[in-house]
C-alpha cells in the first residue's frame, strides 16, 4: 500500500464530488429536481393514464354492461365483475360487482381500449395511499365517485374530442391541397372522402 493510499487520499475526488452537490443543495444554488408533493403538483398529459373511472348515464346508472371484455383483456387479471340482469330490457346486464386492485394493475389502459360503451375510461389522479391491502382493491361505488369526473381530471378515454377536431382540419387541408394539385393540373377536383 502506498502512502497516499495510506492517507485515504484517492478518496478525496469522491469526496470532493459529495461535498460540492451538498453544498449546492444545502444553500440552494441549483433549482431542485423534486417538488414539494402534495402541496406542489407536476403537471401531467392529458392522456395520462391514473385512477379508473366507470362512467354514468345521465340517470346515474353505471353505463357498464357487464360484458367482461375488460376483464378479459387485462393483462394483470385484476379486474373482477360479477354480472347481473338489468330489469331495463333495452339493457342487457350490469355489474353487481366491479372491482380493480389497483395493486396488480399496470395502468396500461387496455381495459379502456377494449369496453364497446365508453364505460370504463382513465382519470389523471394518481393520488392512490392504501393503508392495507383490502383498500386497494376498489370497488364499483368508489370507481363511480362523482369527483373523478371532474373535466379537469380526465386522462386516457377512448375520445379526446380536440384531437378529432385536429384530425378533421388536416383532413380537409390534406382534400384542399390535393383539388387544388388536381385543378393546376387540368382535372376534376378530388373526390370528397
Ligand atoms: S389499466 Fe391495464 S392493468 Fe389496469 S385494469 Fe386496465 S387493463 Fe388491467
Ligand atoms: S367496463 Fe366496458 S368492457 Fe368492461 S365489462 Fe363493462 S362494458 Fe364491458
Amino acid at each position: 500500500m502506498t502512502v497516499a493510499e495510506r492517507l485515504y487520499l484517492p478518496l478525496l475526488p469522491g469526496l470532493l464530488i459529495t461535498m460540492r452537490h451538498f453544498l449546492g443543495n444545502f444553500f440552494r444554488l441549483r433549482k431542485p429536481v423534486t417538488i414539494q408533493y402534495p402541496e406542489q403538483r407536476r403537471e401531467y398529459s392529458h392522456r395520462y393514464r391514473g385512477h379508473h373511472i366507470l362512467t354514468t348515464r345521465p340517470d346515474g346508472s353505471v353505463r357498464c354492461v357487464a360484458c367482461f371484455l375488460c376483464a378479459t383483456n387485462c393483462p394483470a387479471d385484476c379486474i373482477r365483475i360479477e354480472a347481473a340482469e338489468q330489469p331495463d330490457v333495452n339493457v342487457e346486464k350490469y355489474p353487481i360487482v366491479y372491482e380493480i386492485d389497483m395493486l396488480r394493475c399496470v395502468f396500461c389502459g387496455y381495459c379502456v381500449d377494449a369496453c364497446p360503451e365508453e364505460a370504463i375510461i382513465m382519470s389523471n389522479n394518481y393520488d392512490m395511499a392504501f393503508y392495507s391491502r383490502e383498500q386497494s382493491i376498489v370497488g364499483k361505488q368508489d370507481l363511480m365517485k362523482p369527483y373523478t369526473v371532474d373535466p379537469d381530471r380526465l386522462g386516457y378515454r377512448p375520445s379526446f374530442p380536440e384531437e378529432a377536431a385536429k384530425r378533421n382540419a388536416m383532413r380537409r387541408q390534406a382534400f384542399d391541397l390535393v383539388s387544388a394539385a388536381r385543378q393546376a393540373a387540368g382535372q376534376p377536383a378530388a373526390p370528397v372522402a
